[in-house]
C-alpha cells in the first residue's frame, strides 16, 4: 500500500533504509542501479515515493530522477546524497527531485522526510477531497461510498466510518478505543467489543479472504491496522 522505491547500489546502506522504512510501516522495492529502478517503477506504478541514491554504476541518481519525471509528476523523489554541495542540490531539484538527505543520516530524519512527502504525493489525500483511491478501493467522501475494483460494496454509516479512518492513516496501527471514539465519539460509553464485530463483518464485505485479512490487519493486543 505505501510502496517506496529504494535505489541504493551499497547494500548495507540500502539494507539500513529498508529496515528502517518497513519499521514505519512502508512496503519497499529495491534496486542497485538506475536501470534496475526504472523497469521496478514500471511494475509498481503504485509506487509512491523513491530515494535515490546518486552515485551509481551505469545511469546516476539524477538521470534516473530525470526520466521518471518525464512521465510521472506524481511520485514523491528524495535523493540520497553523499556530498554537501550546492551544486547537488541544484542539480537535484532541478532535474525534479522533491528533497534531498546527507548522509550519513538517522533512520528518524529519513522516515520524517519519507513520511512529509508520501503525505503531500498523496498517499493521505487531503480532507477536503472527495476520493481517496488506494487501489483497489475507491473511498468517495462526498456520497460516502466504497468501491472495490470498480464495484460497489454496500457498507453501513458505521462500516464507512471505520474504512474512512483506515484510509485516512494508512499503514497506522489504530488502537481499538481510538476507533470507537472517533467512529462512535468521544461520548459513546460502548463495549470496545463492537469495534471488533464491525470490523468482523467489513472484513467479509472487502477482503478477498477474511479469514486471512490483508487490508484490515490485526494488530495483537492493542487494534487495527490498514493495509501492510
Ligand atoms: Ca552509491
Amino acid at each position: 500500500m505505501k510502496k517506496v522505491l529504494v535505489l541504493e547500489d551499497e547494500t548495507n546502506i540500502r539494507s539500513f533504509v529498508v529496515i528502517n522504512l518497513k519499521r514505519a510501516g512502508y512496503e519497499t522495492i529495491e534496486a542497485g542501479t538506475g536501470e534496475e529502478a526504472l523497469e521496478l517503477l514500471r511494475q509498481n506504478p503504485d509506487t509512491k515515493v523513491a530515494l535515490l541514491d546518486i552515485m551509481l554504476p551505469g545511469i546516476d541518481g539524477f538521470e534516473v530522477c530525470r526520466r521518471i519525471r518525464a512521465s510521472n509528476s506524481q511520485i514523491g523523489i528524495i535523493m540520497l546524497t553523499a556530498r554537501t554541495q550546492e551544486m547537488d542540490k541544484v542539480t537535484g531539484l532541478m532535474t525534479g527531485a522533491d528533497d534531498y538527505v546527507t548522509k550519513p543520516f538517522s533512520p528518524a530524519e529519513l522516515t520524517a522526510r519519507v513520511d512529509a512527502l508520501y503525505r503531500r504525493a498523496g498517499g493521505v489525500v487531503q480532507e477536503n477531497a472527495e476520493e481517496i483511491h488506494q487501489p483497489p478501493f475507491l473511498l468517495n467522501t462526498r456520497n460516502r461510498t466504497l468501491e472495490k475494483n470498480g464495484q460497489r460494496v454496500k457498507l453501513t454509516q458505521v462500516e464507512y466510518s471505520i474504512i474512512k479512518l483506515f484510509m485516512d492513516n494508512p499503514g497506522k496501527a489504530l488502537s481499538r478505543e481510538e476507533i470507537l471514539d472517533t467512529v462512535w465519539g468521544r461520548d459513546y460509553f460502548g463495549e470496545l467489543k463492537i469495534v471488533d464485530v464491525n470490523i468482523r463483518r467489513l472484513r467479509i464485505k472487502i477482503e478477498d479472504d477474511p479469514t486471512s485479512p490483508t487490508y484490515i490487519n490485526t494488530v495483537w493486543g492493542y487494534g487495527y491496522k490498514w493495509g501492510a
